[in-house]
């Protein structure tokens, strides 16, 4: 366990925004969160539990002990008759996992390649691409308990998996650091390949029934022409969740703003495009302070150069009182204020 005081936090989170961890401590395994647990200081001190820092938002400094969980390693655990059964170290890149899955012709994650953070954090916010959601190839996953210092193996009922939502961002919030994530890749490989972006490709490409490393390499050049690389240009991706309603909602919106871009879904309930409400109240391009809405996708809210969180969520809640003010509509950030 190495404890490190006094850490900017600027190179840990993807917006590129300033704050300083009192105390950080890196996490390798298990045995460094009981040693967090049972330190006489760290341990009676509130937690906050870093991964590759893409789905948040610093607004300050943070008195908090920064866990940043750094558990390694990718490996097969079992092959089944009808899935492969895989598992990756909490602090792996996910995009590396979804490649070396593929690399050994385990299909099943190509859809949700190239989503920055963490293999530990995929389980967090539900991660979902292209018509797949992690939860859809969730096996089951271990992480420590930092109030008892127990590992446990969770199930997906207790991770209680919903849309960019699960129990991590609710009653088990700085409470559980997950180590390890296991997911199951169905035999035989059933591409999904449902997604307006992904249908194009294949009536450009004229292929009908493409590999998983087609769609890979699809996702990847989508994903680059729609959203800034963070490398470049600040941003957690999508900033607000799309919000869901009911059919009569829907109606009643669709008959003010007919042309509001809508998914039913199948429980009957409708998905309506928060970046096309956000685009129609003419946020796109508009900044406040360093931090703006991007260009190419006004879901996104980029750090223009030197971004402090507090602009960003100034510019987030203007978004948010006038979506409503149109339509009535309260739309909910996606990514973890701190
Ligand atoms: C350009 C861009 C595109 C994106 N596209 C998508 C997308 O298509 N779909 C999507 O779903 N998301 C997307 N995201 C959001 C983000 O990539 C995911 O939410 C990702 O899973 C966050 O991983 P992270 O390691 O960076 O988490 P962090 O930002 O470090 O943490 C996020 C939350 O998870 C908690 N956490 C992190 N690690 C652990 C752990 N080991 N144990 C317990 N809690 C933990 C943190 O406390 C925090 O609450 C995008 C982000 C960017 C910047």
């Amino acid at each position: 366990m190495q404890i490190e005081s006094g850490i900017s936090l600027k190179p840990y989170n993807t917006f590129g925004l300033p704050a300083v961890a009192r105390t950080l401590v890196r996490i390798g395994g298990d045995a460094d969160v009981r040693r967090v647990v049972d330190h006489a200081e760290l341990g009676r001190a509130a937690k906050f539990i870093l991964g590759g820092g893409s789905n948040i938002v610093l607004t300050r400094d943070m008195p908090q002990v920064v866990l940043k969980v750094e558990v390694r390693g990718m490996r097969l655990v079992e092959e089944r008759a009808d899935a492969w059964i895989v598992e990756a170290g909490a602090g792996e890149n996910w995009h590396d996992f979804v490649a070396w899955t593929l690399q050994q012709g385990w299909p099943g994650l190509e859809n949700l390649a190239l989503i920055p953070g963490t293999v530990g954090a995929a389980p967090v916010q539900n991660i979902g691409a292209y018509g797949i959601e992690l939860k859809d190839r969730f096996e089951a996953l271990d992480a420590v308990d930092l109030v008892t210092g127990r590992s446990v193996t969770l199930g997906a009922a207790i991770c209680a998996f919903g849309y960019r939502d699960s129990a991590f961002k609710h009653s088990l919030a700085n409470r559980s650091v997950i180590t390890r994530v296991r997911l199951r890749l169905p035999k035989p490989w059933q591409p999904v390949l449902g997604y307006l972006d992904i249908a194009r490709r294949m009536h450009d490409t004229g292929i009908a029934a493409p590999t998983p490393q087609q769609v890979f390499e699809w996702v990847g050049a989508i994903r680059r022409a729609k959203l800034p690389d963070p490398a470049t240009i600040g941003n957690a991706g999508s900033f607000f969740k799309n919000p869901v309603v009911t059919p009569e909602q829907c109606r009643d919106i669709i008959g003010r703003d007919p042309e509001i871009v809508h998914y039913p879904l199948p429980d009957g309930s409708v998905k309506l495009a928060a970046g096309w409400m956000i685009d129609a109240c003419g946020w796109k391009g508009k900044t406040v302070g360093q931090a703006g809405v991007y260009e190419k996708q006004a879901l996104v809210l980029v750090n223009r150069g030197g971004a402090i969180g507090s602009e960003v969520m100034t510019l987030a809640r203007a978004i948010q009182e006038s979506v409503y003010g149109r339509f009535g509509i309260r739309l909910e950030p996606e990514p973890v204020v701190v």
